[in-house]
């Protein structure tokens, strides 16, 4: 069983069961679950979590799934990494990458999918649905396939030829839609309101929320159980974002951090601010969709929607609904917003390629270009304990990096291929 007590409206606190809502009927606010923290620091460890299986579900306790047998495609635990090299050509002296691009769709969306799928299935759905920018109908249709049950994924109709066959091998019915995300996921939740499928992240958005929650888990076991200085996000919707935060202070309050003391959660345990927590969470953004990064730079406490045109398009969310509550998080964490150009997207994929051996997605592209801004600018000194968040997988988004394919084409001789290896300059 879960320890979760229920939903709660974010804007005005009211109550809800832990059921398939979304919006708070009274203000129309985002509904957040809510836990029994009591109950889950007298059953909670280190060592329980280490015994656990090497996915998401090790931090069960902390995600609201009654299930014993989650829909498990084994999402998270993936590698993080001493970017020594990386870290060097930046001036940083602790850089790590969580390299999230191997998950088993190929992207972070499998954290969030595999907890709203499980939950779709303990409520008696039948049918797994999503509003999608790419990377979450590729984790949609695998998981609802691990389920046994339907998947129809809404995507844009100009994504890349490497989400479109990656969700499409697995046998979802793929509805393409004339339009940018903003519009998929309009008509979709007008599509929720009338059809009983479980959308991951309109009628499940809390549960699959919670999901992202597992990447400052994760890390903050992998660093030995302490937070990073600084993290470096890739930022679409903001909930990503916004759950990363909520899991580095769940873990503080639990008493889960090295030399931290735990601390009771006050009334409004959702947004609570241990004082251990003293990571600086930097949002990257690609400039050809900033709204949250736009906003923020001016001091609005409004998000004004944009209408997208980049090539980060695992990103581009005009109208995101962690806007403000990411925001927030930026001014509450000290940090940061940062809008790459378009034109370092693909700069941000190579370098990281080039260092590491890792071959990222353009929202990659964007995270990588969006460190380097946070080092040039000073917001990241050299021995920094610096985590960058790689969300996807650069296989998907090939059209963005064709240009490196250049090969040097020879007769199968020897004599041939030393006339062009020395032509080309060794
Ligand atoms: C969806 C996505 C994000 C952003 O997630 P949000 O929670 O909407 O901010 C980042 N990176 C990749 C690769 C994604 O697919
Ligand atoms: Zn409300």
């Amino acid at each position: 069983m879960a320890f979760v007590n229920g939903l709660k409206c974010r804007e005005c606190d009211r109550e809800y069961p832990p059921e398939a809502l979304n919006v708070c009927d009274f203000c129309f606010g985002p509904l957040e679950v809510v836990y029994d923290y009591a109950t889950i620091s007298e059953v909670i460890s280190q060592d329980r979590i280490a015994k656990g299986p090497l996915s998401i579900w090790r931090y069960r306790d902390l995600l609201p799934a009654d299930s014993d047998d989650p829909v498990d495609i084994m999402a998270g635990f993936t590698p993080l990494i001493k970017a020594r090299n990386l870290g060097k050509q930046l001036g940083l002296n602790n850089l790590y990458i969580k390299n999230d691009s191997v998950n088993p769709s190929f992207s972070f969306k499998d954290r969030v999918v595999s907890v709203a799928a499980t939950k779709a299935v303990e409520f008696g759905f039948d049918t797994l649905a999503c509003a999608s920018t790419g990377n979450l109908a590729c984790s949609v249709a695998a998981h609802a396939a691990r389920a046994g049950i339907r998947a129809i994924v809404f995507i844009p109709s100009d994504l890349e030829r490497g989400k479109i066959i990656g969700a499409a091998v697995y046998g979802p019915t793929m509805i393409s839609v004339e339009g940018n995300y903003d519009d998929v996921n309009r008509l979709c939740s007008e599509i929720a309101d009338n059809y009983p499928w479980a959308f991951v992240n309109i009628n499940m958005r809390p549960y699959y929320a919670e999901g992202s929650k597992t990447l400052g888990y994760e890390v903050a076991e992998q660093l030995g159980w302490r937070l990073p200085d600084h993290v470096v996000v890739p930022t679409a919707s903001g909930a990503m974002f916004t759950k990363i935060w909520k899991g580095f202070n769940e873990l503080a309050c639990l008493g889960m951090l090295d030399g931290v003391e735990s601390s009771s959660f006050g009334p409004d345990q959702n947004t609570v601010h241990h004082p251990a927590v003293t990571t600086r969470m930097h949002m990257t953004q690609a400039a050809g969709c900033a709204p949250i990064v736009t906003a923020w730079e001016s001091g609005s406490l409004q998000v004004m929607p944009v209408r997208p045109d980049s090539i980060a398009k695992s990103l581009a969310i005009g109208n995101p609904a962690d806007g403000i509550y990411s925001m927030r998080v930026v001014n509450k964490s000290a940090g940061t917003a940062y809008a790459v150009p378009e034109e370092e997207v693909v700069p941000g994929i190579k370098l990281l390629a080039e260092t590491e051996g890792i071959f990222t997605e353009t929202a990659g592209g964007v995270a990588i270009s969006g460190l380097k801004h946070a080092v040039d600018s000073g917001a990241i000194k050299p021995d920094d304990l610096t985590v960058v968040y790689i969300t996807g997988n650069g296989l998907k988004t090939q059209e963005a990096v064709e240009s490196v394919v250049n090969p040097l084409t020879v007769k199968p001789f020897m004599g041939a291929f030393e006339e062009a290896f020395n032509q080309r300059g060794g």
